[in-house]
């Protein structure tokens, strides 16, 4: 058994589901609980020096009722090791499938990864060319436009999209395959607003759990937590609608800066020195001063286990917005929903990037497409509708937002399935 088990997390989020929808069948809940399918292979790649290395890849397939298989890849080696990764790719499959659900695009959940860590691995160019084919090569067979469509995810970018797009076509006959795989390059039949989708999605979520809670954003103080993709452009978007960044992190520590400042210049910053720490005006504090600083709004934006119950018995937010995947431990939740913290649940609070993956995906196969604002609004749409539908039920039912999120996105699934039924 690992510690710390992502996987055992995931689970519990099904059965706390299921209890409040009343189901008390084993035989369902392991149904929703359990992936279809762990696919876990061996990829050697041959390295510069010309010895042989052999690395561990995963691709799990939790579920497709409602559509294909859909989730991102990672590249990273988690602290522990190869048999933590796979529980926790089968964990973020997991997530994918009610992540789907609760913005209602009609696709399933999937995820897969590789055991390596290209940042401090100094991996060349090419061997992670050949990693990255090699991977492909090998998860070729359940993959594709219509089974399961990989897309980004921690230390990937769409250079590797592409790289597993040709290796794809190249594989099925030369065959131009762009709806394979999303999070390509504008270039390869990428989707505008696909790179910043993250992080604008997460933003409109904390517009409308501010309205919520009746918080005015102009002036409303903001902590993010990573310095990736979904965190930065949280925080640009959280401040084009009139909020103010006052601590931030990356993985080489956290940085509080009292009188706030612009993403911009931190991002100019970290581009220089390669770290937020050092930036002019701010003062280095450790992880759990970070997340527990006085403010309005705390986008926990890097990986998972952080929100522990010591730190939320500390927490001084009014919102969460996980832009991470599964940032909170469970025993940090009843915590959290005592303090009346409104916490917008990773599968929501993310889903913007899986929004427009899938619209990608809808523009890859008619082979049409749209414009910046026509793919933003689409999203702002079905996600601005998930935070309303998950709201109104987490009154309903006097249950945190985790909860009535995955109770609605629980309910979607089922309905798919009760109409399939089980084959053969
Ligand atoms: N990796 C992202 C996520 O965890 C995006 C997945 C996708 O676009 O398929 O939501």
């Amino acid at each position: 058994m690992v510690k710390n088990d992502p996987f055992a997390n995931a689970t519990k989020q099904v059965n706390d589901a299921c209890d409040v929808l009343g189901i008390k069948d084993k035989g369902i809940r392991e149904y929703l609980a359990m992936p279809n399918r762990i696919l876990r292979v061996k990829i050697p790649v041959t390295m510069d020096n010309g010895k042989i290395r052999v690395f561990t890849g995963f691709r799990s397939q939790h579920n497709n009722d409602r559509g294909p298989y859909k989730g991102g890849i990672r590249y990273f080696n988690p602290e522990g090791g190869v048999e933590y990764m796979e529980r926790e790719v089968m964990a973020l499959s997991s997530w994918m499938t009610w992540k789907c659900a609760i913005v209602d695009v009609p696709l399933g959940g999937g995820k897969g990864g590789i055991y390596v860590n290209p940042k401090t691995e100094k991996l060349s160019e090419n061997e992670l060319e050949r990693l990255t084919r090699g991977f492909a090569y090998k998860i070729s067979e359940v993959i594709g436009p219509e089974k399961d469509i990989p897309a980004p995810d921690v230390y990937t970018t769409g250079k590797e999209m592409t790289q597993i797009m040709d290796t794809f076509s190249k594989l099925n006959g030369n065959k131009y395959s762009p709806g394979v795989i999303t999070g390509k390059p504008i270039s390869m039949g990428g989707s505008l607003a696909r790179n910043v989708a993250t992080g604008l999605g997460a933003a409109y979520t904390v517009r409308e759990a501010a309205k919520a809670i009746k918080l005015n954003l102009k002036g409303a103080k903001v902590v993010l937590q990573g310095f990736g993709n979904a965190s930065t452009f949280a925080g640009e978007y959280l401040e084009k609608m009139g909020a103010k960044v006052i601590a931030v992190s990356d993985s080489k520590g956290s940085i509080s800066i009292p009188k706030g400042a612009k993403v911009s210049k931190i991002i100019e910053h970290k581009q220089k020195k390669g770290s937020v720490v050092g930036f002019p005006g701010s003062k280095k504090i450790s992880t759990e001063e970070l997340l527990t600083t006085k403010c309005d709004v705390l986008v926990p934006g890097a990986l998972e286990n952080q929100i522990t119950a010591k730190i939320a018995n500390k927490l001084q937010c009014k919102i969460i917005a996980e832009a991470a995947n599964g940032p909170t431990l469970p025993e940090a939740d009843p915590i959290i929903y005592k303090k009346k913290i409104l916490v917008i649940p990773d599968i929501l609070a993310n889903s913007g990037g899986v929004c427009i993956s899938y619209l990608e995906w809808v523009q890859n196969n008619m082979g049409y497409y749209w414009t910046f604002d026509e793919v933003a609004n689409k999203m702002e749409k079905n996600i601005t509708k998930g935070f309303k539908d998950a709201y109104a039920l987490s009154k309903k039912h006097k249950i945190d937002m985790r909860k009535a999120t995955m109770v609605l996105a629980v309910e979607r699934v089922l309905e798919a399935f009760d109409q399939k039924g089980i084959w053969p």
